[in-house]
């Protein structure tokens, strides 16, 4: 698990109880293409989301809050979060440390760790 970020040496707030009750990652150690289609938090019967606020494209979509698992068997019917605020966005290619801006050398910019080019975290951007 990465913790520090090298430009704050302190821990993220992302790490505090609620966002571990919620079953929400700072980091994606598991290797894959980390969109909407794996994500724990999509709703299969009508590809919607239960955390997100927009209509969210399975094969394509990823935000922040990405989680692997199985899909939720219940629709939420409580708030959700903006798009904006989850970083939601879209992608042609896979989602990872790989196609990342912050990834150089099979390291991250950001954080203070080597990490995989299959790996992720909330700080992914295209
Ligand atoms: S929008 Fe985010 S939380 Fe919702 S299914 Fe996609 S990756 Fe998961
Ligand atoms: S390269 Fe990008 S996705 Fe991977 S850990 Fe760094 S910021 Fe996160």
């Amino acid at each position: 698990m990465i913790y520090w970020c090298k430009s704050e040496k302190k821990q993220s707030y992302l790490t505090n109880k609620t966002f571990e009750d919620w079953n929400i990652k700072i980091f994606e150690d598991k290797p894959g293409d980390h969109k909407c289609y794996a994500c724990s938090f999509r709703y299969e019967e009508d590809k919607s989301c239960n955390l997100v606020n927009t209509q969210i494209s399975f094969p394509k979509g990823t935000c922040a809050f990405f989680a692997f698992g199985k899909a939720s068997e219940i629709k939420s019917q409580g708030d959700k979060i903006a798009s904006d605020t989850a970083g939601y966005a879209v992608s042609d290619s896979e989602v990872n440390c790989g196609t990342c801006i912050h990834f150089k050398s099979k390291s991250c910019l950001v954080w203070e760790e080597i990490v995989g080019s299959k790996q992720c975290c909330m700080a992914w951007e295209k």
